[in-house]
């Protein structure tokens, strides 16, 4: 169960997919998607294309934890573990895809909003690797279709931003590129981990497979995972400049129009009966992705801050990003504060974070909510930073410096108060 096909079996066994079999016009399936966030669907047959859609496959953390083969109460461990140890893929003799015509046009890509600037792929990942060869880096681009052969990317300065310097720096005019969709959720989770700098996210996608990863090298040595649905060979160029976006974001609303790189494609490759992964901007698998590594991550730094985390969630209503709750067994008071700061520091984009008993249902907003309630008091409780750096997707960030203003809830029992007075009656 290495490949999509493969977990797209699973999610028909379990009836848990809705399968359009009649033929529908690729208008309609964007529709769909668009009036039906989180749905798991796959679309055999689009009108006037060889490919099928499918869409909503990472969309909770059931579905992920399914995907990989674990309880949802063990991805993040299973995470950090991945991230922790690493483990390099095999290559494969042979790729599962044969070459097709490089013509963006023939694959399923359209509109999500009617205002996005163009057509975009959402669910690619991008591989490169520096000028030695020696870092491999994996990550999640957005791309606007500009011609059949060419796309704008959107780079924000990481890691794939920091290979493109490098290539700069040793005099390159572009940068290769291995594009690949249509893959496993565990490829597209370890793709958006906060992995280091050199770490290989086909490493820690191989890991969360049980080191089931096979990759094959495409001609211009990049990689891609050898049963990719859809794998592209391309460049990203260092010269060319296009505008990208407008676009929706995490947050639902439209991220702004920038000049961004340009990519080249020269080879695309598929599968017979090649599924395209439609990945709704601003829905629940965009907000999965995201946010699960970054919940595992503040996870292990709480837990060295206080003695026991019980749970961590960034909430959907917090764009699965901008919002943390987490539950600790408290033992002193003064950990929520210390829980709060180490979340801070685990996830530079948090907004604001709630820090309860682990008596509360963190999933559930209206315990959370009634924690807030009954525990916590406004000039004692609260943690505020002011100007410290923020998410660019908050559009009530200040834009030009990027910095926010953010704040930590304490909503934890005071330990020198009698425990009774704060239980729920009935709750034990
Ligand atoms: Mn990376």
């Amino acid at each position: 169960m290495g490949d999509l096909r493969g977990f797209l079996n699973e999610l028909r066994r379990r009836g848990a997919i809705r399968e359009f079999k009649e033929p529908v016009a690729i208008e309609e399936a964007y529709r769909f998607i668009r009036s039906n966030p989180g749905a798991v669907a796959i679309f055999e047959d689009v009108r006037g294309y060889d490919l099928k859609i499918a869409t909503g496959i990472c969309g909770s953390r059931e579905l992920i934890a399914a995907a990989i083969g674990i309880e949802p109460a063990a991805l993040h461990g299973a995470l950090n573990e991945a991230m922790r140890n690493p483990l390099e893929p095999g290559e494969a003799n042979s790729a599962a895809f044969s070459e097709a015509e490089p013509d963006l046009s023939h694959l399923p890509i359209a509109r999500y909003y009617p205002r996005d600037g163009g057509p975009y792929i959402s669910s690619a990942i991008v591989s490169a690797k520096s000028p030695d060869g020696s870092i491999e880096n994996v990550s999640i681009h957005r791309m606007m279709v500009l011609d059949r052969r060419r796309l704008a990317i959107r780079i924000v300065p990481r890691h794939l931003f920091r290979l493109c310097e490098m290539a700069r720096a040793s005099g390159s005019r572009s940068l290769p590129i291995g594009v690949a969709i249509g893959l496993h959720p565990s490829v597209l989770l370890a793709a958006s981990s906060p992995a280091p700098f050199g770490v290989s996210e086909y490493a820690v996608a191989n890991r969360l497979m049980g080191g089931g990863l096979r990759l094959a090298e495409l001609g211009n040595s990049t990689r891609v995972p050898f049963d990719a649905e859809i794998a592209m060979e391309g460049e990203i160029s260092l010269e060319e400049l296009e505008d990208e976006g407008p676009f929706v974001d995490l947050t639902g609303t439209y991220d702004i129009v920038r000049r961004q790189p340009v990519v080249r494609i020269d080879k695309v490759y598929k599968r017979d009966g090649a599924i395209y992964h439609a990945l709704l901007p601003g829905g629940p698998e965009h907000a999965i992705l995201m946010g699960l590594p970054y919940e595992a991550r503040i996870r292990e730094a709480v837990a060295a801050a206080v003695p026991t985390v019980k749970d961590v969630r960034l909430t959907p209503g917090g764009c699965c990003w901008l919002h943390a709750v987490i539950s600790i067994e408290k033992q002193a008071d003064g950990d929520g504060k210390n829980a709060l700061l180490a979340a801070f520091a685990a996830h530079p984009s948090l907004k604001h974070a709630v820090v309860v008993d682990s008596d509360i249902d963190i999933s559930d907003p209206a315990a959370v909510e009634w924690a807030i309630a009954t525990r916590f008091q406004g000039d004692r409780d609260l943690i505020i930073i002011r100007g410290a750096r923020g998410s660019s997707l908050d559009p009530s960030a200040d834009q030009e410096s990027l910095t926010t203003t953010k704040l930590g809830f304490d909503a934890t029992r005071p330990m020198s108060k009698p425990r009774d007075k704060f239980l729920r009656a009935g709750s034990g």
